[in-house]
């Protein structure tokens, strides 16, 4: 696998190589081959979970043209450079991630470089996967079905009259509600009476 096209494409959004990256696409290409996938396959067929954000995530979209706009690459943002990767047709579903010592492997694959960094860099694209990756198969807590969710769906939530897509309301009392009126949501109001004016400073 040539691994230049990939790197240039993840360097390219990125306005910047760094060894997450090159990470994020190792890891995206052992993924696919884990699941049988010499490439991307098309029509939605792969979803992938990474468990951060940054610069490994969007190494993962590079090799695997999955993205959050797409609704093909999720976020689990439990601040882990791995990643579940699913055939939606299928079912099946791996997890990958790096071997605990991927770091002290790089360094001892480019052991003339002293700089860690460039030490990663250039050892990440060239190790092989079983030294970098394990790979374990793993079932999903949820529905491929209640992930994937559909898409068109609209629905207004019962108490704050905003539109929720996607199947994301929740069924409580006889009433449908948005996460937030549901569950509590991930901020806290400041004031409870703001018109749409009022949300701007005089
Ligand atoms: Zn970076
Ligand atoms: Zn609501």
């Amino acid at each position: 696998m040539n691994l230049q096209p990939l790197l240039e494409k993840s360097a390219r959004d990125h306005s910047h190589l760094c060894p997450r990256q090159i990470l994020g696409v190792r890891l995206g290409l052992a993924g696919m081959k884990a699941l049988g996938f010499e490439s991307p396959p098309d029509k939605k067929q792969l979803l992938v979970i990474t468990e951060t954000d940054g610069c490994f995530a969007d190494g993962l979209s590079a090799a695997t043209n999955c993205s959050v706009g797409h609704r093909t690459l999720r976020v689990e943002d439990y601040g882990k450079a791995a990643a579940v990767f699913v055939d939606v047709k299928t079912g099946r579903a791996v997890r990958v991630a790096p071997a605990l010592d991927i770091r002290q492997r790089a360094c001892a694959y480019e052991s003339d470089e002293s700089r860690h960094y460039f030490a990663q860099m250039e050892a990440y694209k060239i190790m092989p996967d079983e030294e970098m990756f394990t790979v374990i198969e793993v079932h999903l807590a949820a529905s491929i079905e209640s992930i994937l969710s559909s898409p068109g769906m609209r629905i207004t939530c019962d108490m704050c009259g905003e539109e929720i897509m996607n199947e994301r309301e929740v069924h409580q009392n006889e009433m449908n509600l948005c996460h937030t009126c549901a569950r509590g949501g991930y901020y806290h109001v400041k004031q409870n009476v703001i018109s749409s004016i009022g949300l701007y400073p005089q």
